[in-house]
């Protein structure tokens, strides 16, 4: 019968480039924008699961890569594919724009129950974080949503009998937590190494089909999304100052006074 999972797997801007505020929010479809590297994980986690089971138990198993953004999104798609997603779901729509977390977690939960309406979904795997917003908050409003159990910041997953269990590290000790199917699991990004994806698999990704969906198609309360649904509003965001040149002092035995010298102009000693 085996097991069908939903990876969250959001699209997010280069964090090592200068981001862009537009109305206070950041400017979303830059061509340089990847697949968050933290939701790699969940996603070798995926196909770790199916890798275990015999083909008898594998059969009827997917892997599903799910993503809520604009247009460029579709990119995290297509590495999703070339790290083992068997399909690509994206939900795209104009009216997403200024969804905050809740619009956001109501929109992907509707992703999941209308995945659901081809066979029951087993498991949502998502990243422990998204290294844009750095929220930590869209795996568990995802898991309310739906009305199902989530375990959180899985070190270790095993699936076995209907049940999920995760191994998590916790201020020094080591929690085993149980639920049953259906669940959602937030892995962190010690749960494995993502391998590096194979040149078929790299081909593939690039024509692969994507499955798009609009609001329409899903059934959401639209009175949550966008920015007329925020609850939360954007007040400012300015890019932070630049740090001032580094001073290089070549310590030719005025070492220790350079340095006292700079810490008191500073105000520091
Ligand atoms: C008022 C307001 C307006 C906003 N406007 C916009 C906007 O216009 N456009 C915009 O893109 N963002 C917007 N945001 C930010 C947006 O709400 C968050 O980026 C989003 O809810 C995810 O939160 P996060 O990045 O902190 O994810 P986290 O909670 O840190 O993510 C954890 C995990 O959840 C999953 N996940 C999170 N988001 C997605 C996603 N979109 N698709 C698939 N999986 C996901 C991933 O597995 C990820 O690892 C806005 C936020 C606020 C408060």
């Amino acid at each position: 019968m085996g097991l069908r999972i939903v990876v969250l797997t959001k699209h997010v801007p280069n964090i090592h480039s200068n981001r862009t505020f537009v109305d206070g929010r950041v400017a979303r479809g830059a061509a340089d924008g990847s697949l968050n590297e933290l939701d790699e994980h969940p996603l070798e986690e995926a196909v770790r699961l199916l890798e275990r089971m015999s083909d008898e138990e594998r059969a009827g198993s997917e892997i599903v890569a799910l993503t809520m953004g604009p247009a460029e999104a579709s990119d995290a798609l297509r590495r999703a594919y070339q790290l083992g997603a068997d399909v690509g779901v994206h939900v795209l729509d104009d009216a997403l724009a200024g969804s905050d977390y809740l619009g956001t977690a109501a929109v992907l939960a509707a992703a999941v129950r209308r995945v659901a309406q081809d066979g029951p979904v087993d498991l949502v795997l998502a990243g422990m974080a998204a290294l844009d917003g750095l929220g930590s908050v869209v795996p568990a409003l995802v898991a309310a949503e739906l009305g199902w159990p989530q375990l959180t910041n899985a070190g270790a997953l095993a699936v076995a009998d209907g049940a999920a269990r995760v191994e998590r590290d916790v201020d020094g000790v080591t929690e085993v937590l149980e639920a049953d199917l259906p669940v959602v699991v937030s892995v962190n990004d010690h749960i494995n190494r993502p391998r590096f994806p194979n040149f078929k698999l790299i081909m593939a990704a690039r024509t692969k089909e994507i499955t798009t969906w609009s609001l329409a198609e899903l059934d959401v309360d639209t009175s949550k999304v966008g920015a007329a649904g925020a609850r939360t509003q954007v007040l400012s965001a300015e890019p932070r100052p630049e740090r001032p040149p580094v001073e290089l002092h070549v310590d030719n035995g005025e070492g220790g006074v350079a340095l006292a010298d700079f810490l008191a102009s500073r105000g520091l000693v």
